[in-house]
C-alpha cells in the first residue's frame, strides 16, 4: 500500500478526512490506480490540515525559514499554516499566462531572505520547480521543499533538503494495462 507498510500518522490524517480513498479510480491524468488522494477533503479540516502542516513546521524550524512560499491553489492553504506554526510571513506564485509562475499581488522577497517552498500534493514536481524558479528569480535562498504527499514514490529530487509527511509509491496505469480493470472492479471517474 503506502512505503512502510502500517499506516502512518500522516496516511491516518488523510483517511479520516476521507482525502485518501482505495478503489479503482480514473485519475485526471486519465490513467487507473488503487488509490485516490482528493486533497481538497483534507484541506476542508482545519485539524487535520494543521497537523500534517505541524510536521512540515516542525522539520522546518531548524532551517531557520522566513518567508513560506507555494504555488496556487492548495498550496496557498499549507504555506499560510506553516507560517502561522512557525510566525514568519507567508506568499503565494500565480501561473502566468505563457507559462511558469510569479509572485504577483505585490509580494516581495528580500535578496538571500531564507525560503522554505511547500505544496499538498507531489506528482510530477512542475509546480514546485515553477515555485523555486520564481524564488530565485527575487533573489531568494532556498531552504528546503516541503509536500503533505510525496506520489513520486520518493524519487523526487530539487537539489535543496525535501520532506513529505507521507510518500506513496503506487504504480498507475494505461487504461488497457490495468489489473483492476481486467477483474472487472467498477471504475470510479475522478
Ligand atoms: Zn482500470
Amino acid at each position: 500500500m503506502t512505503a512502510g507498510g502500517e499506516p502512518t500518522d500522516a496516511e491516518r490524517l488523510l483517511r479520516d478526512a476521507t482525502a485518501m480513498l482505495d478503489g479503482h479510480f480514473q485519475l485526471t491524468s486519465g490513467k487507473h490506480s488503487s488509490l485516490y488522494i482528493e486533497k481538497f477533503r483534507l484541506l476542508e479540516q482545519p485539524a487535520q490540515t494543521e497537523a500534517l502542516c505541524r510536521m512540515i513546521a516542525d522539520w522546518a524550524r531548524p532551517f531557520l525559514p522566513e518567508l513560506i512560499a507555494g504555488p496556487t491553489t492548495g498550496g496557498i492553504i499549507i504555506s499560510y499554516e506553516v507560517a502561522r506554526l512557525l510566525r514568519v510571513r507567508s506568499i503565494f506564485a500565480e501561473q502566468l499566462n505563457g507559462g511558469g509562475r510569479a509572485f504577483q499581488r505585490g509580494f516581495m522577497i528580500a535578496p538571500g531572505e531564507r525560503v522554505l517552498v511547500v505544496d499538498d500534493v507531489l506528482t510530477t514536481g512542475g509546480s514546485v520547480r515553477e515555485v523555486l524558479a520564481a524564488v530565485r528569480d527575487m533573489g531568494g535562498d532556498i531552504v528546503g521543499v516541503a509536500v503533505l504527499v510525496d506520489r513520486t514514490g520518493g524519487t523526487a529530487d530539487f537539489g535543496v533538503p525535501f520532506f513529505a509527511c507521507m510518500t506513496v509509491d503506487l504504480p498507475s496505469y494505461q487504461a488497457g494495462q490495468c489489473p483492476l480493470c481486467a477483474k472487472n472492479v467498477p471504475l470510479t471517474i475522478t
